[in-house]
């Protein structure tokens, strides 16, 4: 195990087990471990994907330059502000590079995205973690923590795994006091679901796109993974400053994006229909869930993204062994500091149906 630890980079030492999440032996199992959407992709992002393989000895265009321009006109910006990649994930190991280095920092959440901590450490910088309040971000504490060495606060809105929310106007007053030296990275991976539920609930959700034009030291992250159902596509996209966006372009690998990626993105956005759609059974399969968690007792937040994390009062890594037994995957949340939350990913009505009743059972057996 020791050959190589002396030729190896301080980089490639830092870089821990969490850099990278193990891929599920789930064949077979109900797969609510991951919040993929369980309507699938576009059929017009999957007929785009089909024909870009008939192309598929030619390099990419690099820079995804056809996406830019879309995801552009799209959001009311330039394409100077846009930088595609090979997921949000990959983009956020480039912020990272960008604006960490040794002796510098990042400040978070504790319980927030799992790849903030594996970025930063790869960057060989250090994550500073600010403990939840009411389960979710504490702002206040981390405008506290911030230093002179604090060069990106990463804010995941709505939060993955808690499922904690922000407004917009919450976001607004942190922004104004976010010193000049720190780039807030606004990382709205669950956007499109968490526009949905603040529709219906008459609440203001963000202001990213107006922080953008504005020019702010903001950086904003959406994914084709979440609502668009492109997880194994593998797009992500940051929006913000034009300069740093080019910082960040050049550091990125070349050929980022496939032309399948980049097919698939392109025909995802034409097809609104399909993600509402999605959202609506989301919504509406959220709403049963919501209420018969309550009724079993659990104490849970709102959710605004398609998971929902519960709260189980036993060993969540246990209690997701035996749910896997059953035959159905979820998220124990060990690895976040919380060994007794299970994250589930909201699924079709039979999964659910089938996740609760295994839920149940094993809470009945809990009690015998
Ligand atoms: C799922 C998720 C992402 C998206 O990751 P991709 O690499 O784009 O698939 C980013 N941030 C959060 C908080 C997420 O939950």
């Amino acid at each position: 195990m020791d050959r190589f630890f002396d030729l190896v980079t301080e980089s490639a030492r830092s870089a821990g087990p969490n850099a990278k999440t193990t891929p599920d032996q789930s064949t077979g199992l109900i797969k609510l471990n991951a919040n993929e959407s369980v309507y699938g992709p576009s059929p017009k992002a999957l007929a785009a994907m089909r024909e870009a393989l008939t192309d598929s000895h030619l390099y990419p265009d690099n820079d995804s330059p056809a996406l830019r321009q879309k995801l552009a006109q799209r959001h009311g910006i330039l394409p100077e502000q846009v930088v595609a990649g090979n997921g949000t994930t990959a983009l956020l190991g480039v912020i990272a590079r960008t604006l960490l280095q040794s002796g510098l920092n990042a400040v978070t959440s504790a319980c927030s995205f799992i790849s903030y901590p594996a970025v930063t450490q790869t960057a060989c910088a250090r994550l500073v973690e600010v403990p939840l309040i009411d389960h979710g971000y504490n702002l206040e504490g981390i405008l506290n923590l911030i230093d002179t060495n604090t060069r990106i606060v990463f804010v995941a809105n709505p939060n993955n795994p808690t499922g904690s929310f922000l407004d917009a106007v919450a976001i607004d007053r942190f922004l104004e006091r976010v010193p000049k030296h720190v780039i807030v990275v606004l990382d709205e991976a669950y956007s499109d679901y968490a526009q949905y539920f603040a529709g219906k609930r008459d609440v203001e959700y963000t202001h990213s796109l107006g922080y953008v034009r504005a020019n702010r030291n903001v950086l904003v992250l959406r994914t084709f993974s979440k609502a668009h159902g492109l997880a194994g596509a593998r797009v992500g996209y940051a929006i913000g400053p034009a300069e740093l966006i080019a910082y960040i372009a050049q550091l990125q690998e070349v050929f980022a994006l496939s032309t399948i990626a980049q097919a698939a993105a392109l025909a995802a956005i034409d097809d609104e229909e399909h993600v509402q759609q999605a959202l609506e059974k989301n919504a509406a399969q959220s709403e049963w869930m919501e209420q018969k968690l309550k009724t079993l007792g659990h104490d849970i937040l709102p959710t605004w993204t398609n998971f929902i994390a519960i709260e189980i009062g036993e060993d969540s890594r246990e209690f997701a062994r035996r749910l896997r037994k059953r035959g159905v995957l979820v998220r124990p949340l060990s690895a976040w500091g919380a060994p007794t939350s299970i994250r589930v990913t909201l699924g079709t009505p039979e999964q659910n149906q089938f996740f609760l009743e295994a839920l149940t059972s094993e809470r009945q057996c809990l009690r015998k």
